[in-house]
């Protein structure tokens, strides 16, 4: 382990939840009597109260950095694959890290970036093509742009955001003068990797539509690392 344990609600939400179960899990947590231990560093086993006296076993292993779960497992379901998360392990996990983690960074929030097509942004301008209409890259910059602004808010001292991965489709060719608006909205989070669905539309309706990955990272950390493959 190499931080603190700190999984948020939206974490635990964006693995194989069942419906309710967040909640329900807290509601357990914040009765107590949740016991448990750290039987290899990083890897839990608890007794979560269940009903009428009785408890359930649950077990947990975190992400190196503590703010993901990699396995889980409780009696309740008794699925050693792919395991939900359901009440116990929510309980579990908030009594081992002592809390809910409060964070900005729900599933759902959105936020968007806007630019204007011009003889800059074009893809006769950027190379990525001959024509005068909106380019492909500058589209999928802009989808980035609105990702970052949506991460804004949620990022610690020294903390910036990456562009990992990014599939899209670029539906419609977009002329000069047009106004176009990119849209990234939270669709999962595992920890310091953040799941977006993302849209680009311009007057006339959607010119483009798909996925993007960003990873929270260290500032400072991240230029070493970069630097040093000079
Ligand atoms: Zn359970």
């Amino acid at each position: 382990m190499t931080g603190k344990i700190a999984v948020t609600l939206a974490t635990l939400e964006s693995h194989n939840h069942i419906i309710g179960d967040i909640e329900r899990g807290v509601k357990i947590f914040e009765r107590g009597g949740v016991e448990f231990l750290e039987h290899e560093p990083g890897e839990y086993v608890g007794h979560v109260p269940h009903k009428r006296g009785e408890s359930k076993t649950a077990s947990v292993k975190f992400s190196r950095d503590g703010r993901d779960i990699e396995y889980n497992f409780c009696h309740c379901t008794w699925r050693l694959e792919n395991s939900p998360v359901c009440r116990h392990v929510v309980a579990l996990v908030l009594a081992i890290q002592g809390g809910i983690v409060n964070t900005e960074l729900t599933l759902g929030k959105s936020a968007s970036a806007v630019t204007k097509v011009t003889e800059h942004n074009t893809a006769h301008a950027v190379g990525s093509g001959s024509t005068h209409v909106f380019a492909t890259p500058m589209m999928i910059a802009l989808m980035e742009s609105a990702a970052r602004k949506c991460l804004a808010g949620c990022l610690s001292e020294g903390q910036t955001s990456v562009g990992t991965q990014i599939s899209v489709e670029h539906t419609a060719a977009s002329p000069l003068g047009a106004e176009v608006t990119a849209t990234a909205t939270v669709e999962r989070v595992f920890g310091s990797r953040i799941e977006f669905i993302v849209t680009a539309l311009d007057g006339s309706g959607e010119i483009g539509k798909g996925r993007h990955t960003r990873a929270i990272v260290d500032a400072a950390r991240f230029m070493t690392k970069a630097s040093e493959r000079r």
